[in-house]
């Protein structure tokens, strides 16, 4: 399938589908992400929490597929306890950066994250941005990015930040469709990535205003999701371990979603998020 690539605000290209790894085990990660690469997805999102960079690596090593054909993401870790002020701040960075890469085999990586912003921790993802714009001026990663940042997370980075983030990875899907933080986006040139594109799998897919679409395209309700987040301009990166549906996950070209659609979908949201809020999230 022909999958179409946005442009990040420093020129480097991402998919607009990917695959996502979440919750799969670090050995189920080796036969997922291999039929994903197979199926034609050429980004996979990782991260250091997920514990199968390990398998990721090894299914991106014995795919075969050029390295510069293929969008590998990952994501640095919370850690509650941790002061990553200063010197000692900047190379715990360093650290975590070269376990993940070393986990994932690669020697360059595409984009990485901070996975989430911890507001009550002040100002702590400043010292880990500036060791971010250190690791993407050294070249080992090709585009520095956030997940999970609010707009007032955004403004506090902006106003010190040398490297815009490329991107911003939220939990976004119909029923949370996060309209005001995608418009601080558009304003900022910051790209929008969904993660829960498909809601978890939950009540989202057996929603009766998506059914009714998917039957008068003759699609399932995940391929108007994913569609949904193509024509919004979002990239979204959806998980599956079942290798048919990680295949639907990707067809969904050849079909357009008209005015009528996009209003009944508009009329699904109910502003309720799936995951935490990150007003509050600290897990570590
Ligand atoms: P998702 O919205 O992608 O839903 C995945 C689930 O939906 C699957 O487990 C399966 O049960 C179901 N599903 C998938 N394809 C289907 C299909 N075609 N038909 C019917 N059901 C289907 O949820 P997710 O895994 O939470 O999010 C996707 C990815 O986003 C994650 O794997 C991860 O990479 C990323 N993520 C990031 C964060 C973050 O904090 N940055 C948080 C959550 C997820």
């Amino acid at each position: 399938p022909q999958i179409p690539s946005v442009a990040l605000n420093n020129g480097v290209r991402i998919p607009q589908l990917g695959f996502g790894v979440w919750q799969v085990p670090d050995a189920e990660a080796v036969p997922a992400v291999r039929t994903a690469i197979e199926a034609g997805y050429r980004s996979i999102d990782t991260a250091e929490i997920y514990e199968n960079e390990a398998g990721t690596g090894r299914a991106i090593a014995e795919a075969g597929v050029a390295r510069d054909e293929l969008f590998v993401t990952t994501k640095l870790w919370n850690s509650g306890t941790v002061d990553w002020s200063g010197e000692q701040g900047r190379d715990r960075v360093l650290r975590a950066f070269d376990g993940s890469l070393a986990k994932l085999g690669l020697d360059q990586l595409d984009l990485y994250l901070i996975h989430w912003p911890r507001p009550m921790h002040g100002s702590t993802f400043l010292n880990i941005w500036r060791a971010f714009e250190q690791l993407h001026a050294d070249g080992r990663v090709r585009a520095i990015g956030v997940s999970n940042f609010r707009v007032p997370d955004l403004e506090l980075l902006l106003k010190e930040a040398s490297v815009v983030p490329a991107l911003n990875q939220v939990e976004l899907h119909p029923y949370f469709p996060q309209a005001e933080l995608r418009a601080f986006h558009a304003q900022h040139g910051i790209a929008t990535e969904a993660w829960s594109p498909l809601g978890q799998g939950g009540d989202l897919l057996a929603e009766p205003a998506l059914v009714r679409i998917a039957e008068k395209h003759g699609r399932s309700t995940a391929q108007v999701v994913l569609r949904w987040h193509l024509q919004s301009g979002v990239i979204a990166i959806p998980k599956s371990v079942t290798p048919s549906r990680i295949r639907e996950n990707l067809d969904v070209a050849g079909f357009e979603l008209d005015a009528e659609d996009l209003a009944a979908i508009a009329a699904v949201a109910t502003d309720q998020r799936i995951g935490p809020d990150p007003a509050g999230f600290d897990w570590n």
